[in-house]
């Protein structure tokens, strides 16, 4: 820790000199976008770190190994549980990956792309576009691709393509005492025992700060089709479920649920919508997507897709509403405006639970039932990625009608992580990662062995317990 306003001056001294001026941040106006996240997490930093190489991350990390400066790595701070942010104290330097974005480095044979860190999706994918590939994890959000490997993204296509840790083949990772490891192997088959890349994914940084990857990717689309669906009921959504993948195999690529009030809000709030069931506003709207890399002249996915619909609305007539066909730009559209729309309800409290896919229609209503006897203050606006068993618990209030909004957290966070635990088996955290949101949580639901294996971990690699403001080990720990 430092102790004396020299001590501080001479660390930001030293950093100036490696970094060069724009390298580092510190008057206040300009470290305030790092100073708080798109939902949780407020605190102040000392200074922010801007390297643009992959040494100059080991770099600076060895230089506050010496001088004692704990670290919080960044990405693009779309995390949504308070992880990316500095603590209260003023004493964290924010090491920003934005600016190291200048490699992408493309095999189109080998179906593989090696990256910097600061490389946002979006970049990403606009620079793979020519080869006919891209990077298929789908969210609302453009993050990076170091913060995307850091929390281990999931998204909306999780159901076809898997999660981010799923396409990572080689990594770089500078750690806590300026030492930088290299893996950056394309390999897709590699069975030599302990896979130590797989430390560095969806451990939030505490273990060390992701420089550079080697990603797997996907062969772009040639057809999307996709459909908004209207059902009476979460249990007819996940027969719907089944029978696509019954019948459409390999070409659904997402199928995203938004409840009656989340669609609702959405409808109200939301830039350019209108409702595509006209008046009517549904228990269950579903949003399926299919997609191909074959060309029209090989497969006509529109008529597989409406074929299968036809046949399920006729064997399941009692299911089904409506369905409207949307061009998939439009369909997305509204899919994606639903966490912001939310912002406009009132407070929002995000929780962002899975449990067994088949379960999720059950769970989700004794959730909302058990809020309407107990908490009629609060509205469940809850959508999400029902695909893969995933649901985000929106639970909204007025603030005016709420005295003690910390108190009525701590309480809905507790019943509902904890039911989804005990009663359904299912992840008080199904892809956002643990944060300040949810870390104590964590050390409730995780297991003794699992937090002595992850203890054991941050001794080995960041025993000081300067990087990150995530406490896997748990925070009683905490140096
Ligand atoms: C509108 C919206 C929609 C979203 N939808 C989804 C969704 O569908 N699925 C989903 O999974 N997430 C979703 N998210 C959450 C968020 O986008 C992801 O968690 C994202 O991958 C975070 O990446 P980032 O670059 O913004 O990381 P940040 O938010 O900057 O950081 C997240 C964590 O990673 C660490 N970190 C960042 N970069 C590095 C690095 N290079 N090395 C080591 N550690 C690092 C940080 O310290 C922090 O702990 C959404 C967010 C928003 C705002």
């Amino acid at each position: 820790m430092l102790t004396t306003p020299q001590a501080i001056d001479g660390v930001l001294e030293d950093l100036r000199a490696l970094l060069g001026e724009n390298g580092l941040l510190h008057e206040e106006a300009d470290r305030a976008r790092y100073e708080a996240g798109w939902r949780y997490g407020r605190g102040r930093a000392l200074a922010v770190a801007r390297p643009k190489t992959p040494s100059s991350v080991a770099a600076v990390l060895e230089l506050c190994h010496r001088a004692g400066v704990r670290v919080q790595p960044m990405g693009a701070n779309t995390g949504l549980v308070g992880a990316s942010n500095p603590d209260a104290s003023g004493e964290q330097l924010v090491l920003s990956l934005e600016r190291l974005s200048s490699t992408i480095d493309v095999d189109p044979i080998g179906r593989t792309v090696l990256v910097d860190a600061g490389v946002t999706l979006s970049q990403l994918n606009q620079a793979l576009e020519p080869h006919g590939l891209f990077f298929p994890i789908d969210l609302g959000a453009d993050p990076q691709i170091g913060g995307m490997i850091a929390t281990n993204t999931g998204g909306t296509r999780l159901l076809r393509y898997g999660a981010v840790r799923e396409h990572v083949l080689g990594l770089e990772v500078a750690l806590a005492d300026g030492r930088l490891w290299t893996d950056l192997s394309p390999l897709r088959k590699d069975n030599r025992g302990l896979d130590l890349k797989q430390l560095f994914l969806g451990t939030s940084g505490t273990l060390g700060i992701v420089t550079r990857a080697v990603l797997s990717l996907a062969p772009l689309p040639k057809q999307t089709t996709t459909a908004w669906v209207a059902l009476q009921s979460g249990e007819g959504a996940l027969e719907l479920l089944a029978h696509l993948e019954r019948g459409v195999g390999e070409t659904l690529s997402a199928f995203e649920v938004l409840s009656r009030n989340a669609f609702e809000a959405t409808l109200r709030h939301g830039a350019g919508l209108t409702n595509p069931f006209g008046e009517l506003s549904p228990e269950v709207a579903a949003l399926i997507e299919l997609s191909t890399p074959m060309g029209p002249q090989q497969m006509d996915l529109e008529s597989v897709m409406l074929t299968s619909l036809e046949v399920f609305m006729t064997e399941r007539e009692d299911l089904v509403l409506d369905v409207v066909p949307l061009k998939p730009q439009a369909a997305w559209h509204l899919r994606h405006q639903v966490s912001e729309s939310l912002r406009h309800e009132g407070h929002v409290l995000a929780l962002d639970v899975s449990v067994p896919r088949s379960q999720i229609a059950r769970f989700t209503r004794d959730v909302r039932e058990d809020l309407a006897r107990h908490f009629p203050q609060v509205r469940m606006c809850d959508f999400g990625h029902w695909g893969d068993g995933g649901t985000h618990l929106n639970l909204v209030w007025d603030p005016a009608e709420v005295d003690q909004p910390r108190a009525l957290t701590e309480e809905l966070q507790t019943r509902i992580y904890g039911s989804s635990f005990r009663d359904y088996g299912g992840s008080f955290s199904a892809e956002h990662g643990v944060g300040p949101h949810n870390q104590d949580h964590y050390e409730t639901l995780s297991s003794e062995l699992l937090l002595s294996t992850c203890r054991a971990l941050k001794e080995h690699f960041d025993p000081a317990r300067r990087l990150g403001n995530v406490r896997l080990e748990g925070s009683s720990t905490a140096g």
